[in-house]
């Protein structure tokens, strides 16, 4: 760096994209943040940082920023104050709440804020709103995890570190592009010194998939059949742990019963892979040290979503492969702080990791905050399809939408437009411009990553500081501030909730009481340590001032009333929306290392928008030569909801014939006008990764 453009200070902090939570500096000349470098003391990354890391700094300054409050007037959304915006939303809220009840105000949130904020959101919107109608974006991409973890293991929460993929002999990743989404972990394999056998399980053969010993190329969505078929084998051949499992487990005579659905020759018959592969894979489990299991999208993005999960976590528990260095189920998170939300965020669960429906937890967490227990709800409300649902059927009449584009991310995009317009009200708060806030009544302007300070939690539990560089743009605020001013618009809700709380700090302090005891325990941290540490995972506490490395090792017991995990029967069922000779062909989506979700941050820095500037359809060399086209020509996709037109075609052999591949990134490709409304029961994640469709070689009119 020249000394012209040297930092005048570099600020301590942690990547704000996706879940690996890389430690970095900012650096700051003149009040603007110039420079974003890798923290090579710090341990998730060693100094080092992908492209979007590396360019962190100047979505701060982008173009789509929202830099003031905006109302819509005469059609236009024009600058407002503060002052009118809240006023505005809150009288809307308030007669919405009068004339429907409070329910009626739906409130869809993110994995992007940080764990103070989403504290302090959750507990606005739950105890002083007094609408459960509450979910994040979160359900679209990480609820299965949460929920499978829940059936099998008593609460949710990762099981491993990322010093786990250093130590593994075996380390099988299903349904995870690591290369491209969670680049960096790719670090952690390579510092393995037991050369461990690397799986990768995916119908697609993706950059990940290059890299693996065994590639297994199942057919779209039969992961739960390849699953029970590996336990089925492993009960077979007698390769259980049956020590293990008679101590710490129940349901595995059920279970056994279960699986007879799921033959050798029955799996090979529904997921497309040989007996030996089957095998061969069962005894990974039976026959390695130590077996790691990570998972992403491919598994938790599908109508069986949950049950799969509990499908790799019952490997684990049938062959005691958890619980130890370089083993264990892992579910690898999207977000920065996907984590942070679904330890704090009155979302999948009451703040601590507390159980909605169980009254004691209720009223402990009454007691520590200081509420009446009767305000706080015994119930999840909607979860995110289901309030989307609930506007179309005119139940929920104002929406408050935080730091999230449904308008680009959730399925079947033509009905949600039309379901979006039903609404009295549409508030939208983010740092940018977002294609939901263009249609939105009310934006409040959020302050973004570098203007604002609180805590991320990675995939491993680490808890890492994020701290302010600059201060926010223009009128914008941090979501904190926005959220505890707004609250003063409620009679009586800001006394009663967040009397005396000036800081992100007041609301951390507040959530490490909640935590004190529970599994995500936090009750030990300090940003101080946090710093000091490079982050620290949870359960942190008297007993484990600097965190805990893994779950459920001896001394920490399932959390099941009994302690033992539980094996759950998981039934494979066949596509909710199979190919017919219409669409005859299955769309896989998915991400690219250079974009970040619907792009609302990453689409005006320069270097990645060269890079990656428009979405692509992956075609087979066999279905290219059938429809006639080749790499480089445009071709349209069609499903029975939608069309998109104009998208580049690569051929290559990635993708299997039959199948295509197309990031969801792009408004300009809006590849879930095609997806279908296809959702798992248990926890509400939408089936992204199959949708029937055609692709057009020529216009139709
Ligand atoms: Fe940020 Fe993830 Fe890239 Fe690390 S791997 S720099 S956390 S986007």
């Amino acid at each position: 760096i020249s000394d012209e453009k040297k930092p005048d200070k570099w600020v301590f902090s942690t990547c704000g994209y996706c879940g690996v939570g890389c430690g970095l500096y900012i650096g700051v000349k003149d009040g603007r943040a110039v420079y974003t470098k890798g923290n090579p003391k710090h341990f998730v990354n060693k100094g080092t940082l992908c492209p979007k890391g590396l360019s962190e700094h100047q979505l701060i300054n982008s173009p789509e920023r929202v830099t003031t409050p905006l109302i819509k007037k005469n059609g236009e959304l024009v600058y407002a104050s503060w002052e009118d915006s809240y006023k505005k939303v809150a009288d809307e809220f308030k007669r919405i709440a009068k004339e429907h009840g409070e329910k009626a105000v739906g409130v869809i949130s993110t994995g992007q804020l940080l764990t103070e904020e989403f504290y302090t959101l959750g507990k606005f919107v739950q105890l002083g709103l007094k609408t459960n109608n509450y979910d994040g974006n979160t359900t679209l991409c990480m609820s299965s995890a949460v929920m499978g973890y829940k059936q099998s293991l008593g609460s949710d929460g990762p099981v491993g570190s990322y010093e786990d993929f250093e130590k593994a002999n075996t380390i099988i990743l299903v349904g995870a592009n690591i290369s491209d989404n969670h680049p960096i972990l790719k670090l952690h394999i390579a510092k393995n010194k037991n050369h461990p056998k690397i799986i990768v399980i995916d119908p697609r053969s993706s950059k990940t998939a290059q890299m693996a010993d065994i590639f297994v190329p199942l057919k779209p969505r039969t992961d739960l059949a390849l699953f029970n078929g590996l336990a089925y084998i492993i009960m077979e051949q007698g390769w259980e742990d049956e020590a293990y499992i008679k101590a710490n487990t129940n349901g595995y005579k059920e279970l056994k019963k279960h699986l007879q659905n799921y033959p050798p020759q029955e799996v090979v018959n529904i997921t497309g892979i040989d007996v030996k592969t089957l095998y061969e894979l069962a005894r990974q489990f039976a026959s390695g040290d130590s077996v790691l299991t990570a998972w992403t999208m491919g598994v938790n993005q599908s109508f069986m979503g949950t049950d799969t999960v509990s499908a790799i976590v019952n490997l684990h528990l049938l062959t005691a492969q958890i619980g130890k260095e370089g083993a264990g189920p892992f579910s690898i998170t999207g977000q920065c702080n996907a984590m942070g939300t679904r330890e704090s965020g009155f979302t999948s669960s009451l703040p601590g990791y507390r159980n909605f429906g169980d009254k004691a937890a209720l009223k402990e967490y009454a007691a520590i905050v200081n509420v009446p227990v009767e305000i706080v709800p015994l119930e999840r409300g909607y979860k995110y399809a289901e309030i989307i649902d609930a506007i179309d059927r005119g139940e929920i009449k104002a929406l408050w939408v935080v730091a999230t584009n449904p308008l680009v991310s959730f399925v079947n995009q033509e009905k949600l437009r039309k379901t979006l317009a039903k609404l009295d009200l549409l508030v939208v708060q983010d740092a940018f411009m977002s294609d939901t806030a263009e249609i939105a009544d009310v934006v409040f302007a959020a302050a973004t990553w570098g203007e604002k300070e609180g805590t991320y939690t990675n995939s491993e539990r680490r808890c890492n500081r994020a701290n302010k560089a600059v201060e926010p743009l223009g009128n914008t605020k941090s979501d904190f501030d926005i959220i505890v001013d707004f609250s003063k618009y409620f009679h009586g809700v800001h006394e009663l909730l967040f009397n005396h709380w000036k800081k992100p700090l007041d609301a951390f302090n507040e959530f490490k009481e909640i935590t004190r005891g529970q599994l995500c325990d936090y009750s030990g941290m300090t940003y101080e340590l946090m710093e000091e540490h490079g982050g620290i995972q949870w359960p942190c506490n008297e007993d484990r001032p600097l965190g805990t490395k893994r779950l459920y090792s001896s001394d920490i017991p399932f959390r099941t009333p009994d302690k033992k995990a539980n094996l759950i029967c998981a039934d494979w069922f066949p596509m909710a929306e199979p190919i017919c000779s219409e669409f005859p062909l299955i769309l896989n989506t998915g991400r690219t290392v250079e974009q970040w979700h619907t792009r609302t941050k990453t689409r005006s820095i320069e270097i990645l928008d060269n890079l990656a500037p428009e979405a692509w359809v992956d075609v087979n060399p066999k279905d290219a030569r059938k429809l006639e086209v080749k790499s480089g020509d445009r071709i349209s996709l069609s499903s029975a909801r939608g069309r998109v037109e104009g998208v580049v075609v690569r051929v290559t052999n990635s993708v299997a014939s039959g199948n295509v591949f197309v990031p969801f990134h792009f408004n300009t490709q809006l590849v879930n006008a095609l997806t279908n409304e296809s959702f798992c029961p248990k926890s509400g994640e939408p089936n992204f990764k199959q949708t029937a469709i055609q692709l057009h070689s020529k216009k139709v009119p």
